[in-house]
C-alpha cells in the first residue's frame, strides 16, 4: 500500500521541486513498509545525507497528505550483499553483458554485428515485428515512431533492435544510431550526475537519429532515470527522430512507472513478439547450421523443435551444445546422441506440456487441496486457496514448456504475479520440508494421471 504511494510521492516531488533537490533520489528503492513506517534503502551515506537534506521534510509531507494519516520514512543505508552471493550462471551472463555495455569505443562497437534483418527467420507470429523493424530502419521518424516490441526471453528483440541500428548504420551511415541497453542507459545517467556532466549525457542521447534501447522494464522503480529518459523521449520525438525500445512485457504490466513515461512508451506502434511456430523453429535451426557450417540431420533438427518451443536462445543453446559435443567426441550427431545430451534441457516426453496439460495439473491440486478447480483460477484470497494457486503455477512453470506469459493468460493473471507466486513457492520449498513434499507427491501424481 505504502509503497505505489510512495511512487506518487515520487513523481510529486519531481514536478514541484528543482532537480538538485531530487535528483539523489534515484539512489533510492522502495525496501519495505511496516506499519506506518515506509522503510526505502540508500545506496550510500552520502545519498541519505542528500536525501535528508534536499527533499525528506517534502516527501514526508506528501506521503501524509496522499495517504491521509502519519507516515514515517526511515533511511537506510544498503549493505552490500551482492559481492558474495554470485555463485550461479545468471552472473557470468551478466558480467559478459556488462562489459558488453560497458565498451567505451565508438557506437558501432556496441551493435552486435551478427544480428541483422537477413539472418532473423520470420514466422506468422513475427512477421509483423520483423516489417515493421525494417520499415523503421529503411525510413526512421517517419511512421512507426515510437515503437515498442515486447515479449518473452529469448524471443528475438534484441536481434530485431540491433538488426535496426545495423541497417542504419551501413546503409545510411550519417545517421547517427545509439543503442543501449536500459541499465546502460541508467549507469550513463548515474555517471554523469556522480561527474557533474549532465549536459555531456543529454549531448550522447539527445543528438540521436535513433535511439534504441533494450529492455525498459529494467527501469522499474528508478523514477529519476525515467524522469531523465521522458524528457530524452520528448525531445527527439518533437524533432521526428526515431525511438525504439523493448520490453520484457506490456507496459499495462509495468509496476515502478510513472504513468507518463508509460504513455510515451504506448503511444505509436506496440508490437508482440510470440513464440515462432513449429515449421519456423525448424526453419531457424537450418539457418543457424548453415550459418555455422556445420550439417545436422533433420530427425535431430525435428527433435529439437519439437521440444523447445518457448524460446528461441534455448533452441539455439540445445544446437550450441551439440555441435560442441559433436566437435569434442568426433562423433555424428545422431538422434540417440541429441536425446542423451539434452535430455537436462529438454524434459523427458513424459514430461512434456503434449501429455501434461495446465488443466490436469490445476486438477490434481485441486483434488489435494480439496478445493474447487473453479477456485484455482478465481479471484477467491483465503489462505488455502492461494496456497493451492501458487503451487498450481509453480507446478506450471517446472512441468511444462509454458512461458510465464503463457501462464498468466491461463491463470488469469498478470507476469509479474505469475512470477511472484513461483518464485515465492521456490523459495519456501527449500525451507519449509512439508511443502516439498507436497510438491513431490503432486509432480508424481500428475505425471502418473497422464501416462
Ligand atoms: P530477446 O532479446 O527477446 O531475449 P534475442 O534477440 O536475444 O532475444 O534472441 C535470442 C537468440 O535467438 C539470439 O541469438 C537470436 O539471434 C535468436 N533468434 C530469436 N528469434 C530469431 C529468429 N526469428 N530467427 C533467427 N534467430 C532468432
Ligand atoms: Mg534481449
Amino acid at each position: 500500500m505504502l509503497e505505489s504511494i510512495w511512487y506518487q510521492t515520487l513523481e510529486q516531488l519531481h514536478d514541484s521541486l528543482p532537480h538538485a533537490k531530487t535528483m539523489w533520489l534515484d539512489y533510492v528503492v522502495f525496501k519495505e513498509e511496516s506499519g506506518d513506517t515506509l522503510i526505502l534503502e540508500c545506496d550510500s551515506a552520502m545519498t541519505k545525507a542528500n536525501v535528508e537534506k534536499g527533499c525528506l521534510a517534502e516527501a514526508s509531507n506528501l506521503m501524509d497528505e496522499l495517504s491521509g494519516r502519519k507516515i514515517t520514512i526511515e533511511l537506510r543505508i544498503a549493505t552490500d550483499e551482492s559481492s558474495d552471493s554470485g555463485e550461479d550462471a545468471d552472473d557470468e551472463e551478466e558480467s559478459v553483458q556488462s562489459v558488453r555495455d560497458k565498451a567505451p569505443t565508438s557506437r558501432k562497437s556496441l551493435l552486435n554485428p551478427a544480428y541483422t534483418f537477413d539472418n532473423f527467420i520470420p514466422c506468422e507470429s513475427t512477421i509483423f515485428a520483423y516489417n515493421a523493424a525494417k520499415a523503421i530502419a529503411m525510413h526512421p521518424g517517419m511512421n512507426y515512431n515510437p515503437c515498442l516490441i515486447y515479449g518473452g526471453v529469448g524471443l528475438g528483440k534484441t536481434h530485431l533492435l540491433e538488426s535496426i541500428g545495423n541497417y542504419v548504420e551501413t546503409e545510411n551511415p550519417r545517421k547517427n544510431v545509439v543503442y543501449v541497453t536500459a541499465e546502460t542507459f541508467t549507469n550513463d545517467y548515474i555517471q554523469s550526475l556522480t561527474n557533474k556532466n549532465t549536459s555531456q549525457f543529454r549531448i550522447k542521447y539527445r543528438k540521436a537519429d535513433i535511439l534504441l534501447i533494450d529492455d525498459i522494464h529494467f527501469l522499474e522503480k528508478k523514477i529519476q532515470t525515467q524522469e531523465e529518459l521522458f524528457h530524452t523521449f520528448n525531445d527527439l520525438y518533437e524533432t521526428n527522430k526515431q525511438i525504439v525500445f523493448t520490453c520484457d512485457r506490456p507496459i499495462s504490466e509495468l509496476k515502478g512507472f510513472t504513468d507518463r513515461l508509460k504513455s510515451r512508451f504506448t503511444r505509436g506502434l506496440n508490437i508482440n513478439l510470440t513464440a515462432p511456430d513449429y515449421e519456423t523453429r525448424v526453419a531457424i535451426l537450418r539457418k543457424k547450421c548453415e550459418d555455422k557450417g556445420v550439417r545436422i540431420y533433420d530427425s535431430v533438427l525435428n527433435y529439437i523443435a519439437e521440444n523447445i518451443k518457448t524460446n528461441v536462445r534455448d533452441l539455439e543453446g540445445s544446437l550450441t551444445t551439440l555441435i560442441a559435443y559433436s566437435n569434442l567426441i568426433k562423433t555424428k550427431i545422431t538422434l540417440e546422441v541429441a536425446q542423451e545430451h539434452l535430455k537436462n534441457i529438454i524434459a523427458t516426453p513424459m514430461a512434456s506440456e503434449q501429455d501434461i496439460s495446465i488443466g490436469t495439473i490445476v486438477k490434481e491440486v485441486a483434488s489435494y487441496f480439496s478445493i474447487e478447480i473453479s477456485d484455482i483460477k478465481g479471484k477467491k484470497r483465503t489462505a488455502i486457496i492461494k496456497d493451492a494457486r501458487n503451487v498450481a503455477i509453480y507446478l506450471t512453470r517446472k512441468i511444462t514448456q509454458y512461458s510465464t506469459t503463457e501462464i498468466g493468460t491461463y491463470f488469469d493473471r498478470d507476469h509479474s504475479t505469475i512470477t511472484h507466486s513461483i518464485d515465492k513457492v521456490e523459495k519456501e520449498r527449500k525451507t519449509n520440508s512439508e511443502l516439498a513434499q507436497t510438491l513431490d507427491t503432486l509432480e508424481t501424481r500428475i505425471r502418473k494421471s497422464t501416462k
